[in-house]
Order: C-alpha cells, then sequence, then structure tokens
C-alpha cells in the first residue's frame, strides 16, 4: 500500500456518477470520467503514471488524491488441473480468497462477499469462520482485478481470454451484503468496462428469500439456490437459515424469480452427502419440489474438510440420483471437484489465518516464472 492511502479517494468501487463527482471536486472535467474508467476497467491500469493519455501534471493530482491499490495477493496458487486459487489480505489484515476455474474455452471467478460467513451450514467450512465483515464493493471488485492480472488478460479481445464468467460461489453469503454486491456487479457489467454480462454472472444464495426478487429486478443475473435437502425437518439442520425461510417460500421465490425463463434456468445446488439426503426417495421429492420451475440441478460431491461429520455420496449413488432427475426432464449433471490439492474446491474455502496449524494442505505455491 502506498502512503497516505488512507487519506486518498479509492477509485475501484466508485461509480461512473461518483467517480465525476470526486474528479469534479480537484478540477476535473467530466469527460475524464470515461477516461480514466477506460484505463482501470479495460486496461488494468495500476497506476496514474500508466495513463498516458492524460497529461502528466494531471497524472499527478490524481496521484495526490486517488489510489488504484488492490488488495494483496499473499498466495498465488495452482492446481495440477489448472484451477488457481488467490488468498488476497486487506489493509486491516482480514484475507478472503478467490477461485478461477478454467475450461477449455472459457472459465469462471468464484467471488467472495464476505470475509467468513455469518450462516453456519454444518457441511460447509467457510461457515466455522469465526470472523466475519462484509467486503465493500471495491473489495468485491478487486477480485475480479487481481484475477485479470493473474491470468495476463487485459486488454485482449474477447475470444483470446480464458475469464469469461463470475460466480459468486465463493465465502459468504451475497444477499446479506446485498448492496455491496449489487454495486460491484454493476460495475462489473459496465459495457465500457470490465463487460462481463449479466448472462455469464450467477449468485448463489443459500435462500434469503426477501431479496431474491430484487436481484433479480436490479441485476437480473443468474440464480443458484443452495437447496440440499428436500424436506424442511433435514434442511434446517444443514442450511439453518431454513428456519426462518422454508423450502416453500424458497421455491415460491424462485417461481417468481424475474430474470429465469426457459433459457436462463435456476440452478439448484445438492450437496451429496451420503446416507444424509441421497436416497432415491430424496431425489424424486426435488423432482416434485422442482415442478414448474425453469429449473435445472447441480449435484455437487461433498468436499471433505478436517474435523466434518460427513461423507461424500458413492459415485453409483450419486449417479442413480442423477438419473432419476434427469428422466423426469431437468438436467442434472455432477460437478467436477476442482483444485481440491489446493484447498480451493466448493465450501472449502476458508481464510489462511483463520486454519489451526496442520490443517493446511497447500502443495505449494506457483513456481515463478
Ligand atoms: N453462501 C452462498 C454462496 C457460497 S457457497 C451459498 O451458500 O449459496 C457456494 C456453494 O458451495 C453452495 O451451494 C454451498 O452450499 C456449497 N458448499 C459449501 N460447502 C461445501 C462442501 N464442503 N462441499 C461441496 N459444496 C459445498
Ligand atoms: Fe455461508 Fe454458503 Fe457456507 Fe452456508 S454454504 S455457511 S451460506 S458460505
Amino acid at each position: 500500500m502506498s502512503e497516505n492511502t488512507q487519506t486518498k479517494t479509492q477509485i475501484i468501487g466508485l461509480t461512473r456518477a461518483e467517480l465525476t463527482e470526486k474528479l469534479k471536486e480537484f478540477g476535473f472535467e467530466p469527460f475524464r470520467t470515461k477516461q480514466l474508467w477506460h484505463w482501470v476497467y479495460v486496461k488494468g491500469a495500476t497506476s496514474f503514471d500508466q495513463m498516458t493519455t492524460i497529461a502528466k501534471d494531471s497524472r499527478s493530482v490524481l496521484e495526490q488524491h486517488f489510489t488504484l491499490d488492490r488488495p494483496k495477493a499473499v498466495r498465488d496458487l495452482v492446481s495440477f488441473d489448472h484451477t488457481r486459487k488467490w488468498l488476497l489480505e486487506f489493509p486491516d489484515g482480514n484475507k478472503i480468497e478467490t477461485v478461477f476455474i478454467p475450461e477449455e474455452d472459457r472459465g469462471a471467478l468464484c467471488v467472495s462477499s464476505q470475509v467468513g460467513c455469518t450462516l453456519t451450514c454444518s457441511f460447509c467450512h467457510t461457515g466455522t469462520m469465526p470472523l466475519v465483515r462484509n467486503l465493500s464493493a471495491q473489495e468485491i471488485i478487486a477480485q475480479v482485478l487481481v484475477a485479470r492480472d493473474g491470468l495476463n488478460e487485459w486488454g485482449k479481445r474477447r475470444e483470446d481470454c480464458l475469464f469469461t464468467n463470475i460466480v459468486m460461489m465463493g465465502m459468504g453469503e451475497p444477499l446479506f451484503n446485498y448492496e455491496n454486491v449489487a454495486k460491484a456487479l454493476t460495475i462489473v457489467m459496465d459495457g465500457e468496462g470490465i463487460a462481463i454480462s449479466k448472462r455469464k454472472i450467477t449468485l448463489s444464495t443459500s435462500g434469503v428469500v426477501p431479496m431474491i426478487e430484487r436481484c433479480g429486478h436490479e441485476l437480473g443475473v443468474n440464480l443458484a439456490i443452495s437447496l440440499h435437502a428436500v424436506r424442511d425437518d433435514l434442511r434446517d439442520e444443514l442450511v439453518p437459515l431454513n428456519k426462518k425461510y422454508p423450502i416453500k417460500e424458497l421455491l415460491i421465490a424462485c417461481r417468481n424469480y424475474p430474470a429465469a425463463n426457459n433459457a436462463r434456468r435456476i440452478t439448484f445446488e445438492y450437496v451429496m452427502l451420503k446416507g444424509i439426503n441421497d436416497s432415491d426417495a430424496d431425489a424424486r421429492e426435488l423432482v416434485r419440489l422442482l415442478n414448474g420451475i425453469h429449473a435445472k440441478v447441480n449435484l455437487i460431491p461433498w468436499n471433505p474438510w478436517p474435523g466434518a461429520q460427513y461423507e461424500t455420496s458413492t459415485r453409483e449413488r450419486i449417479q442413480a440420483f442423477s438419473r432419476i432427475v434427469n428422466d423426469a426432464g431437468f438436467s442434472a449433471p455432477v460437478r467436477a471437484t476442482r483444485g481440491q490439492d489446493i484447498f480451493a474446491a466448493c465450501g472449502q474455502l476458508k481464510s489462511d489465518s483463520e486454519r489451526k496449524k496442520g490443517e493446511k494442505v497447500w502443495l505449494g505455491d506457483k513456481p515463478q516464472a
């Protein structure tokens, strides 16, 4: 972090209107907003010096009053399957994780919305973190910028970029930090900046029912619901938020989700826990519940973490479950577990600083180029 950062205005995370307003305070005309926006969100500038279309004098005024500082990547790990994980540290010492999952011709960045999570889903490692705070819009966008930096994809043609999608499936419950998540995603979707469209963004929620409609209206992103159980008694246990917003209410919110249709289905995430939620009867009940919803199902083999009380369902069980759901007309692929050797798989995210000694399974840092 550079000197005086505390008193400088952070540009990342400001809306265009806010940026214009701030720039005006220091005598800059409105057209500068567009210029800066392009440098920051298209070219990935990390310092004002790089902004060669702006006169030197103006650059030094900007330098005096504004900052583009990113959080520090204290770890940058690559899995044998090319999944990549960054452990980012903020100036207050809090750390979060961001994971990039590449596929052949695209890739999704799994973005965190909170440090830890206030919810305590019994199968999720993040839910065991004692410290929780919301991330600011700046801290959410910074994850995207750090990934673009690391993947070396600034200024490249879209078809040459592997980072195409965003999933709000990292640490935290995004709908408990809606304002900041909404601000960050609006900036990320801006067509003259990072320009990742709402169709390429998926927000996953454990079921914060009152926020779902607003999310669909205002952001229009794809929705994923962490369902995981088909009966309230079991879901109360696995996803304690269910006690507040039970399955029936959750499914009504899904039926009414403004941004869903036949071509843009709601994903129902279902973590496969041996002997807990993986029977044929569970699969049939799932099909019954989803009747009439624009839905697809994502079966997630549970990813173990030290001290957890569950086991992953067998492959045969997951396949049998998937077949029942598929035969009823819902696509039900089994999500591949990625980045396990760097502890980057779904639900394993928990900042390094909160992990007990001996729990770490880092296989090593990214080899230096
Ligand atoms: N809080 C949000 C988004 C983050 S979690 C939510 O719960 O939806 C992203 C997904 O990972 C959720 O579906 C969550 O239930 C799932 N998950 C959590 N722990 C897991 C684990 N150990 N194995 C597999 N999936 C897990
Ligand atoms: Fe929080 Fe999601 Fe983990 Fe539940 S599954 S504890 S809501 S991060």
